[in-house]
């Protein structure tokens, strides 16, 4: 598709004074008019099948993508043939100020007319800079729409046969970064291990595996050993690999598992259900 096709009549946009979508942020005034557009779509935890309707339409109508490390290159099988597509991931070679760069070729490719696809792993907006990426298209004063995805902490769980909530186990679910940007000393893992043994919480960490250390022994201050935990790396592919352990068991698990990052890690009692899940299986294949 060229910068001057149109792009796809979405429901959103035929009649904009109705239906203009609760999602879709700014533009603070109307200097979007002569230019592209930009839409953070997320592509889900892995498995293509895991997409949206809404995020393979936006795929299909977009003249240029920049697609993150972790999107399965199969869900670029929506794109268009003439679709331009660049990958920004920091495994992709930006190693310098990647992120200002990423913020730059959005801004140049929709300044040049361009219909962007932002493509990142799971939702846009949990973890991965969504947020920030938004807050600097809107500053430009570019319209901004965000497609939600299935994020991983939720799909890995789920892979398991088990709930994130359960009225039983969990009250709620709390989902939380293992890996913080510099300067900013993250999660005080011991408060957060005594609010959800008190409140009956589900913690989902991503970006845990570097600091396992630190995590497994925080949350030892607040949570018993025998809290049951699951790890789930590259959840919802063909090559996922997972592990139910404890967290007194956690980094000695990972290493004998060999369990490597992109991983998940769930610390709560509805892990049980995964683990309840397994041994059905297990009988039932021995059957
Ligand atoms: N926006 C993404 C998260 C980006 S942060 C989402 O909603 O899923 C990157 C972290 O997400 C990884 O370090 C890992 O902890 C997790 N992650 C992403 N894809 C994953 C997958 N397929 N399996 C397990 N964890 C994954």
């Amino acid at each position: 598709m060229s910068p001057d096709s149109p792009p796809p009549v979405m429901a959103s946009e035929a009649q904009p004074s109705l239906t203009r979508s609760p999602r879709t942020f700014g533009p603070r005034d109307d200097r979007t008019s002569t230019r592209g557009r930009c839409t953070l779509v997320g592509a889900g935890p892995g498995d293509p099948e895991l997409l949206t309707i809404k995020a393979a339409k936006a795929i299909a109508g977009a003249t240029v993508l920049f697609v993150d490390d972790l999107v399965n290159p199969a869900v670029l099988e929506h794109a268009a043939p003439q679709a331009r597509i660049v990958h920004v991931g920091k495994r992709g070679g930006c190693k310098s100020t990647p992120q200002a760069f990423i913020h730059k070729l959005m801004v140049q490719a929709v300044a040049e007319g361009e219909n962007v696809v932002r493509l990142k792993g799971g939702d846009p907006f949990i973890f991965g800079r969504g947020g920030e990426e938004v807050e600097h298209l809107r500053a430009e004063g570019i319209e901004v729409e965000v497609i939600n995805g299935i994020t991983s902490g939720l799909a890995g769980l789920t892979s398991l046969g088990a709930p994130l909530t359960h009225r039983d186990h969990a009250h709620g679910v709390v989902f939380v970064t293992g890996h913080a940007k510099p300067g900013d000393a993250g999660p005080d893992w011991p408060q957060l291990a005594a609010a959800a043994q008190q409140a009956k919480l589900t913690l989902v960490i991503y970006m845990g595996v570097s600091s396992l250390q630190a995590i497994q022994s925080g949350l030892l201050q607040g949570l018993p050993a025998s809290t049951p935990v699951a790890i789930v790396q590259n959840a919802s592919l063909p090559q996922q690999r997972d592990a139910l352990t404890t967290l007194g068991q956690l980094e000695a698990t990972m290493a004998s598992e060999g369990l490597q990052s992109p991983s998940i890690m769930v610390v709560g009692n509805v892990v049980q259900g995964a683990r309840a899940w397994a041994s059905q299986e297990a009988a039932r294949h021995a059957a």
